[in-house]
């Protein structure tokens, strides 16, 4: 009996080869190519009802693939996946931990080790085989920093080359709401490590432990995009059979097993009282103090020395494959051209509903859906529109005038899964990482943010000038060039935003390897993640312009005699404060 990657896969790309349809025929390239009409002919199929939603590791998904793959060969876009072809195979792995990791606490001279489980608990995803040692280590608190700058407890301290160490899983007493994105163990985590520090410690119970996400040692908090309230949660990679039978270890992930990253522990009482036996605070009144929300005054543990053994094996107990679509338009400099401009999008999406139709959430405010048979989750925004887009990018430089650079075209997959395809992508590049001197991404591009017509000209812009000021500067300068600028929101790029979107699409995973990006996202709708998501209601001349402003600021980076300056000054722009930096 055949088996179905023979039959499926190929007759689909043949059958996709032979469509030559009217909208792709006359065009000579550049930003002008770049129009509503083809967008719609291949969002259409991409957001079709047979596409089945795109789930990863589904049919649909697979046929997807083939439709990109048919058109960058029509347009000469050069295949750069796996043996000369348009598929990158991305391989998600469920791994199995054997702990052998410690850690050891001197207190002026009295030392103690704490092995893995035993009042201490490292992630199951550790990291590689490493010693660290902490001679400084500095109690921070609650380790936190709340958008309306009512309390910062890094405002007096530097966490750099420190062991940092944090209590209280509920933080302080504040009227601020919407904060349990910064107030998880992993968020803590992260914001000490981006700080400087060396190793986390915290108590147990904060959601975020058991996994490292790559900028750090804790994993992105909501690796998808925008959740909004009633949301359904994408399942986190995991397929555990109906009975139980698949084992999928200990976590899942594609990102290499051996990269080494900031230990993030959690501890015990048993733990803490050790920590703190040498402070003139002791664990008992922390205690006390954080589980009332009372003030946390930070203070150095002086005397104290922590030595983390960071030791695992990894036993990988199931591994499933997807694709990532990649091509690359060669660039015109013979030097440079070794040297990429990075597009990207995620061409998967959430699937269909498989229990009882009628029975699901409609949008986001869980209404009921329009049409209770509708179970398809079309996903025509998100992110049909970016998958779209960079497709008439990919087009515009394939035909039209080459600039210095090479051009990277990205279409993850699984990014609704967490970012699997970016994830993977950045530990296993397909060009040298490092010569990826920006990546441009594009997540839900089509729409209004929550419907509103007023918004019919703005695009959200996230995290351009965290990384480089120069880059934040071109695309402003790209947009102004254009004969219809857009509005350039950067609302919730803004550091007081308790939505977390600089860690929430593909961008991050390649922010969080030091390259210089941008988010561009038109905004939340009723319709996000519901089958109501459909190609009907994208505003394709809106796509059209976000395209074209993606495309101009891609084309100036590509033209730079020297890569975007790497200033690292973070999230300066925000809901107040716009426009060029100086
Ligand atoms: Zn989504």
């Amino acid at each position: 009996m055949i088996s179905r990657r023979h039959v499926i896969i190929p007759t689909v790309i043949l059958s996709f080869l032979t469509i030559a349809p009217a909208a792709q025929q006359a065009t000579k390239g550049g930003i002008n190519s770049i129009q509503q009409e083809p967008l719609k002919e291949w969002l259409t199929y991409i957001a079709s009802d047979e596409l089945q939603g795109r789930a990863t590791y589904s049919e649909g998904l697979g046929l997807a693939a083939g439709y990109i793959a048919s058109h960058l060969a029509q347009w000469g876009v050069k295949p750069a996946g796996d043996n000369g072809t348009y598929l990158q195979i991305v391989k998600v792995l469920g791994v199995r931990t054997t702990s052998r990791a410690t850690v050891t606490v001197e207190v002026n001279g009295q030392s103690r080790t704490f092995n893995d489980g035993e009042g201490i608990t490292f992630p199951k995803n550790m990291g590689g085989k490493q010693t660290v040692v902490a001679d400084q280590v500095q109690f921070a608190g609650y380790g936190l920093t709340l958008p309306s700058g009512t309390h910062d407890d890094y405002a007096k301290l530097n966490p750099k080359g420190k062991a940092i160490v944090w209590l209280g899983p509920s933080g302080p007493k504040t009227s601020e709401t919407g904060l349990f994105r910064l107030l998880n163990a992993a968020a803590r985590s992260r914001a000490a490590i981006e700080k400087g520090a060396i190793a986390t410690i915290g108590p147990p119970g904060g959601a975020g432990f058991g996994g490292r996400g790559r900028g750090g040692a804790a994993p992105a908090p909501t690796p998808t995009p925008p959740a909004t309230p009633g949301a359904a949660p994408a399942p986190p990679g995991g397929g555990r059979g109906r009975g139980g039978v698949v084992d999928d270890g200990d976590f899942t992930t594609v990102q290499r097993l051996d990269t080494k990253v900031p230990p993030a522990v959690s501890a015990e009482d048993e733990f803490f009282e050790h920590l703190f036996s040498g402070s003139d605070l002791k664990y008992a009144d922390l205690k006390q103090k954080a589980a009332n929300q009372e003030p946390l005054p930070p203070f150095a543990l002086e005397g104290v020395k922590i030595t983390f053994n960071v030791d695992a094996d990894y036993a990988i107990v199931r591994t499933r494959l997807t694709h990532n679509v990649v091509g690359i338009v060669e660039g015109s400099d013979p030097k440079l051209k070794d040297t990429y401009v990075a597009y990207g999008a995620h061409y998967d999406h959430t699937g269909y509903r498989e229990g009882v139709a009628g029975a699901g959430r409609g949008g986001r405010g869980g209404q009921a859906p329009a049409n209770p048979e509708d179970r398809i989750n079309n996903g025509a925004d998100d992110d049909g529109s970016g998958t779209v887009a960079i497709m008439s990018i990919a087009r515009a430089f394939a035909q039209g005038p080459r600039p210095k650079r090479s051009l990277l075209f990205v279409w993850h997959a699984g990014e609704e899964n967490g970012l699997l395809g970016s994830r993977y992508l950045a530990d296993y590049p397909v060009v040298p990482i490092d010569r990826i001197v920006a990546q441009l991404n594009m997540d839900m591009v089509g729409r209004n943010r929550n419907d509103d017509p007023k918004q019919s000209n703005t695009v959200l812009v996230v995290g351009s000038d965290r990384i480089s000021t120069e880059l934040h500067n071109i695309n402003e300068d790209a947009n102004a060039s254009l004969p219809k600028p857009m509005t350039l929101d950067y609302g919730m790029n803004d550091p007081a935003d308790t939505e977390s979107i600089y860690t929430r699409s593909d961008h991050y995973s390649y922010a969080a390897k030091g390259i210089p990006i941008i988010f561009y996202f038109t905004g939340l709708h009723p319709d996000y993640h519901a089958p109501s998501d459909s190609v009907d209601k994208i505003i394709f001349d809106k796509v059209q312009r976000v395209a074209q402003l993606a495309y101009e600021t891609g084309r100036r980076v590509a033209n730079l005699d020297r890569a975007p300056v790497r200033d690292n000054k973070g999230p300066r722009v925000g809901k107040t404060v716009t426009g060029k930096i100086k």
